[in-house]
């Protein structure tokens, strides 16, 4: 078996929903109109770093989906979404904060690294670099909200970059956030993973896998007023019985979890 963070983080929200995803193989749909945007943009990136139009490179991408069904959020478009794009490029290239030396091997970086029990754990970096001067590992995020900077130190705890810093063996991380709002922002976050996470989130994957191969997979929704992960699951149809919210969601694939590198490459 092949595990990544996304897996071992849907199986710490909810077993069953693991369950239904990779053994069952209920993936969601692709209507979220942000998610193919965030793909597109970070394809522009790459050419910003290669030295090509970025620009261009994102009207090629995210034209590609111009007629796509998309569900569009809080009155985006296609249009609004492209205009935001491309001054977030444009910022970007201002700001001249990060610094990809090499971008052929240092962008889109695989990592495969074989576990105790013989199953292997795969990760794709976003970047290697240096951010304001400091190398690290670089994760880009494009979102509609300001990833949350109180209080200080907030970032060290985040689970992708302590999984990203594990599997690289690099100390230092840092969040680029592009937020897509009507003036264009950009956060440039570092932090420090300290060896004792990186312990400890290799503690964390090796009970979980121990866990998914013994076959336990019940549900653990986690609901709690005023916050209930149920709603934002993909799978709620499926443990409601709800046929419309099914066909609405979900398609069902066979080998659906030898496509997990996919959802990997966009989280
Ligand atoms: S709807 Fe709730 S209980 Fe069902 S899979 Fe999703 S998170 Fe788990």
């Amino acid at each position: 078996m092949v595990y990544s963070y996304t897996q071992i983080s849907q199986y710490l929200r909810c077993p069953r929903s693991y369950r239904y995803r990779y053994l069952d193989g209920w993936r969601e749909k692709e209507t979220r109109a942000a998610m193919a945007f965030g793909r597109s943009f970070e394809t522009a990136l790459g050419a910003y770093f290669r030295g090509e139009d970025c620009g261009a490179a994102l009207f090629t991408e995210w034209g590609a989906y111009r007629d796509a069904p998309f569900e569009y959020k809080k009155g985006d478009t296609w249009d609004r979404l492209v205009h935001q794009g491309v001054h977030l490029l444009q910022r970007f290239v201002q700001d001249d904060r990060v610094r990809i030396r090499d971008p052929r091997t240092n962008l889109q970086i695989k990592i495969l690294q074989t576990l105790p029990g013989g199953s292997e754990f795969v990760s794709y970096l976003d970047a290697i670099g240096n951010v304001d001067g400091v190398r690290c590992l670089i994760d880009w995020k494009t979102t509609a909200s300001r990833y949350p900077q109180d209080p200080e130190g907030l970032l060290a705890l985040d689970p992708q970059l302590i999984c990203y810093s594990w599997i690289s063996g690099i100390s230092e991380v840092a969040l680029v956030v592009f937020v897509r709002k009507h003036a264009p922002e950009i956060q440039y976050l570092r932090a420090s993973i300290s060896e004792e996470q990186r312990r400890e989130f290799g503690r964390l994957v090796e009970t979980t896998i121990n866990q998914i191969e013994t076959g336990h997979f019940d549900s653990h929704s986690g609901i709690r007023f005023p916050q209930n992960g149920c709603v934002s699951c993909s799978h709620l149809g499926l443990c409601l019985h709800n046929e419309q919210l099914i066909a609405a969601n979900l398609i069902r694939k066979a080998g659906a979890s030898d496509l997990d590198w996919l959802d990997e490459l966009v989280d």
